[in-house]
């Protein structure tokens, strides 16, 4: 369990999560504008009359929005409601033509409830986090302030964009369930978790560097064995890993100074600075804004029925922690292996072309992904859409790797010629792997005749080690089937040499 060392005591750190991501959907959650508004598009040209809130225009619910929250919803073990409604969250801000946000009021159940995902702990034991909700609502639009000295602009492009808000759940009646976030790493993998799984639903690209993800933090910390939750701060709209890691770690570390001092910790909502880590008060509980929800009466109650959820529930693709136990019970792979592979839905899926129907390929496919192809990113195309030479690059594809692994098993190769086409690809050699092999003559000697000449020539040239070997240094083994691979050209099928060695030294 990750702790924190004070003057008092060890301290836990609890973390709350409000994620936010973009939903992919052709047009807008209430207006039938294109929801598309990626920064090439030029500024307030997707905007329909409802984006821009002229008076009188009525928000029309998009379908196909609410059947990305259910599949969510789904993915994460969750509870549809079959009725939830929405709100008007109020508050004035340039970006909000409206003066509110459509949204779904916390009070009141969301359109997905009662979930959980499973992560890895600290201690790499599984952990369930519960979710509490996730709910529906309107991206805003947004302010431009360096085109102009003196003026600020608006671009209402992503007015009414599709938000999923998805939010972690304090078991507060029961505390020492310790289904919640609670370290900097756990937040970083949860959100991993929830990315993967948007991007393998096709949800959202749930992408932090260009904003289609980003959460509100909040932080609390309580000495280690306390049964109740303390007061928490919260930061909104943090925009990376690293930056979400290090706010966790450095405001548990301000709020356990605070207590350890006599203090008390205030229900602040922050602003976390990210040259120096440290953040600043933007306001207080006293001057909390009070939103007056209230049930929006352009819109009617959101009714699901039974037959949408099992429409949606057959669409449902195999999620990451699916993949893993496939890999894991089906393959035959370690933890780590399958770990590595579903880091991204496009590495299992390279993976999985790779491996194709042939199960006994599977190790080796990810062998050579996890220690080899990994380490030369520009070498291959993780989603499939480049092959040949691409920028000077000799793209490897799937079909490239599981050949030469085919051919490896079928002994036509060896490891080290394997390592040497890998290489030979590497470094810009087109052709299939076995167009390779045949063009530099990288065939296994795999006749017996040939290897024992090589073997009976290597014994006849080390009289010593052969002396020190049968006198009980088996060890050497390896000192002969070097050599011997060495006088082979690296040619030799080394299971051959093996064994002929082992029965000619006794
Ligand atoms: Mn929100």
């Amino acid at each position: 369990m990750f702790t924190i060392k004070g003057k008092t005591g060890d301290w836990e750190v609890v973390v709350g999560l409000e994620t936010h991501i973009e939903v992919l959907s052709k047009s807008k959650i209430f207006s039938g504008a294109s929801a598309d508004y990626n920064p090439t598009v030029t500024p307030n040209t997707q905007v329909s009359f409802v984006d821009a809130a002229m008076p009188g225009m009525l928000p029309v619910l998009n379908e196909y929005c609410v059947d990305q929250a259910i599949k969510f919803g789904l993915a994460i073990n969750a509870e549809i409601a079959h009725k939830s409604r929405f709100a008007r969250k109020q508050y004035f801000y340039p970006d909000l033509p409206q003066g509110y946000q459509i949204t779904q009021a916390t009070s009141e159940p969301a359109v997905v409830n009662h979930g959980w995902i499973e992560i890895m702990d600290d201690d790499g034991n599984p952990k369930k986090i519960l979710i509490e909700r996730a709910h529906l609502e309107q991206d805003a639009a947004k302010n431009k302030h360096d085109m102009h000295p003196t003026k600020s602009f608006v671009d209402l492009n992503r007015s009414g964009v599709m938000l999923l808000e998805i939010v972690t759940a304090l078991d507060i009646k029961n505390p020492e369930n310790n289904s919640y976030i609670t370290s900097p790493d756990e937040a970083e993998r949860y959100l991993r978790q929830i990315r993967e799984i948007a991007r393998a639903l096709g949800v959202s690209k749930a992408n932090m560097e260009e904003g289609s993800m980003r959460a509100d933090v909040n932080v609390s910390v309580r000495p280690v064995g306390e049964k109740t939750f303390r007061t928490r701060t919260e930061t909104k709209n943090m925009i990376s890993f690293k930056f979400i890691k290090n706010h966790i770690e450095n405001e548990a570390r301000r709020q356990i100074e605070i207590y350890e001092n006599g203090g008390t910790v205030s229900q602040d909502t922050l602003r976390y600075h990210q040259d120096d880590g440290t953040s600043s008060v933007m306001r207080s509980k006293e001057d909390a804004l009070d939103y007056r929800y209230f049930p929006d009466p352009d819109l009617l109650p959101l009714i699901i029925t039974d037959e949408q959820i099992e429409r949606i529930r057959k669409t449902m693709p195999e999620l990451p922690t699916a993949t893993r136990a496939r890999y894991i019970e089906k393959f035959g792979l370690s933890e780590y292996d399958a770990a590595r592979l579903t880091e991204t839905v496009d590495i299992s899926h390279w993976f999985d072309l790779a491996v194709g129907d042939k199960t006994e390929r599977a190790k080796g496919i990810a062998n050579w992904m996890i220690s080899e192809l990994f380490a030369h990113p520009e070498n291959y195309d993780i989603t499939n859409e480049k092959s040949g030479v691409v920028d000077g690059m000799r793209i490897i594809t799937p079909t490239d790797l599981a050949e030469l692994v085919d051919m490896v098993s079928a002994s036509e190769i060896n490891g080290k010629q394997a390592k040497d086409i890998f290489i030979k690809m590497l470094d810009g050699e087109t052709g299939t792997p076995r167009a390779i092999a045949d063009k530099f003559g990288m065939k296994q000697i795999t006749d017996t005749g040939a290897i024992e000449k090589i073997i009976d020539e290597v014994i006849a040239n080390n009289p010593s080690q052969v002396e020190q070997y049968k006198s009980g240094k088996v060890g050497l083994l390896g000192f002969f089937v070097g050599n011997v691979m060495k006088a082979s050209g690296g040619k030799a099928n080394p299971g051959v040499v093996n064994e002929i060695l082992k029965k000619k030294l006794g």
